[in-house]
């Protein structure tokens, strides 16, 4: 679990990529100059974690692209102490990214091998989301709303309303939509009854899976 000046200078020019790509939210270039991904992957990735690829990360799942990490995380527009839901904790990647822009996070994976496994890894890098939960995302975290925004990480068929009714009144959440090709979808609450959608363009991203449990 070494984090050497390498890795660090490999991380300096991921965040020049990820500038040059378009991504303008200085917050979101600091927080990905510090962590660490390198240790969210299988060792054997090790080589190639600073790339801006996405990768496996076990039971069929991948670590998001930095570029679309950056690029979701920019459009939450995360302030400190904003209460996050995230839905697809995975790698724990972009947890950690919420997490180091000082928000309280709370992610859910229905995974139970990345639950697990995430959930080890986390304590270890001192990073301290609010609450890991392992569960289906299509239902969020109704004890624990409403979220200032909440954001998707697998491509959703469509909108669950279950995280509509959780967000704040000019809460954001960030879902990318669609079955083999997503198109990034921001919605804004309005008030209790209108929500505001803008579009962003193509992604690819593993499946939103229904529950299985
Ligand atoms: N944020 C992750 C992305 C992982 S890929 C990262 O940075 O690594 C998407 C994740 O969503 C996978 O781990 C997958 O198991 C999880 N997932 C898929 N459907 C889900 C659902 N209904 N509820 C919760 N998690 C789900």
């Amino acid at each position: 679990m070494e984090d050497k000046a390498r890795h660090q200078g490999l991380r300096n020019q991921l965040v020049s990529v990820l500038e040059q790509k378009g991504i303008t939210d200085k917050n979101v270039l600091d927080a990905i100059k510090k962590i660490p991904r390198h240790l969210f992957l299988d060792s054997s990735f090790e080589v190639h974690a600073y790339q801006d690829k996405a990768f496996p990360i076990g039971s069929g799942q991948t670590i998001s692209q930095p570029y679309t990490v950056a690029f979701q995380s920019q459009l939450l527009e995360v302030k400190k102490d904003h209460k996050i839901l995230e839905i697809g904790t995975g790698s724990g990647y972009q947890t950690a990214v919420l997490c180091s822009l000082g928000a309280k996070v709370f992610s859910i994976e229905r995974q139970k091998e990345l639950f697990k496994q995430t959930s080890s890894l986390f304590p270890k890098l001192n990073i301290r989301p609010k609450y890991l939960s392992f569960g289906d995302g299509y239902k969020g975290l109704p004890s624990y709303a409403p979220f200032d925004s909440i954001i998707v990480t697998a491509g959703a068929p469509f909108i669950p309303q279950p995280l509509m009714a959780q967000l704040k009144v000019g809460g954001r959440l960030v879902i990318p939509l669609g079955e083999d090709v997503q198109i990034m979808t921001l919605l804004i609450r309005v008030n209790e009854t209108q929500f505001e959608k803008h579009e962003f363009g193509e992604f690819r991203f593993v499946p939103l899976l229904e529950d299985k449990n």
